[in-house]
């Protein structure tokens, strides 16, 4: 296959874990330089160091810790990834937890925790990245939503909003800046192996897998297929979409 992002700067929230790295080393592999956001930083220096074997000379791979709900920080990593990298064509939103809970036993950190991660870190990283990329009219936002926020999910009141709410945001920013050449669109994961799924019991899995045609969890790398064509120019005319993707689960 023809490299698909030559030249491309991309941004990829909690690049460095599950979902996130499998982005990050399929854009890599496409011919992107990376700006990864994530808090552990030996894990960030680690994801480096698997990346290097997958670049050309000309491409960039660099680590920022930054905790996406924290407005300042983010904007100040954000400021250094254009001093670096010098333009930002891709941003991906990816950086997401869990605190689940019934709503009833659920506490305002747990609620605060998810909400600002989840969803306030679209508000810190879209504000700023939205301006150069309206001047250069073109871009690519693309945000891991969940299918949690399409049909919503017990014990996840927090995740669910916070969820839906990306979808929202995802449509609403989209008819702000299509005129401008930018797209904005969500990706919907089901259920897909990381260190999120890997907390679910034997139980929790037999009975999920009860609800997905396709009878498997995930790859992250399913997913990162589906940035990659969001982040190309193969899917120039689209936006504001929610592609999801689970194996037929909400089918
Ligand atoms: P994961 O393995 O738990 O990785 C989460 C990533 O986000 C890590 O790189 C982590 O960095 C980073 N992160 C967490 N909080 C952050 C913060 N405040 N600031 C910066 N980075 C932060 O999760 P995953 O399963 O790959 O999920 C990735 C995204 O897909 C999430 O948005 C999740 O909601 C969504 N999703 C996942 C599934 C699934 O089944 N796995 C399904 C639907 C949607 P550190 O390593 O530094 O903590």
């Amino acid at each position: 296959m023809d490299k698909l992002l030559s030249n491309k700067k991309a941004l990829i929230t909690g690049g460095t874990r599950g979902i996130g790295k499998a982005i990050a080393r399929c854009f890599a592999e496409h011919g992107a330089s990376l700006a990864l956001f994530g808090i552990n930083e030996v894990r960030g220096k680690q994801v480096i160091k698997e990346l290097q074997p997958h670049l050309e000379s000309d491409q960039k791979v660099l680590f920022f810790p930054v905790d996406v709900s924290d407005s300042k920080a983010t904007m100040s990593a954000i400021a250094k990834v254009y001093s670096e990298l010098g333009q930002i064509d891709i941003l991906v939103n990816n950086a997401g937890v869990t605190r689940d809970n019934l709503l009833m036993k659920m506490s305002e950190e747990e609620w605060d925790k998810v909400l600002n991660t989840n969803l306030k870190s679209l508000f810190n990283t879209c504000r700023q990245v939205i301006r150069p990329m309206m001047k250069g009219r073109s871009g690519k936002i693309i945000n891991i939503a969940s299918v949690v926020g399409l049909i919503g999910n017990p014990g996840q009141t927090n995740y669910a909003a916070s969820k839906a709410g990306m979808i929202g945001f995802t449509k609403s920013l989209a008819k702000e800046i299509g005129s401008r050449g930018i797209s904005v669109n969500c990706i919907a994961p089901g259920f897909i192996k990381s260190d999120m799924t890997e907390v679910l019991s034997d139980i929790q899995k037999e009975t999920l897998l009860k609800q997905i045609p396709m009878k498997r969890l995930g790859e992250p790398e399913e997913i990162a297929h589906a940035a990659l064509y969001l982040a190309s120019t193969l899917s120039n005319y689209v936006t504001g979409q929610v592609l999801t993707v689970d194996g037929g689960m909400i089918c």
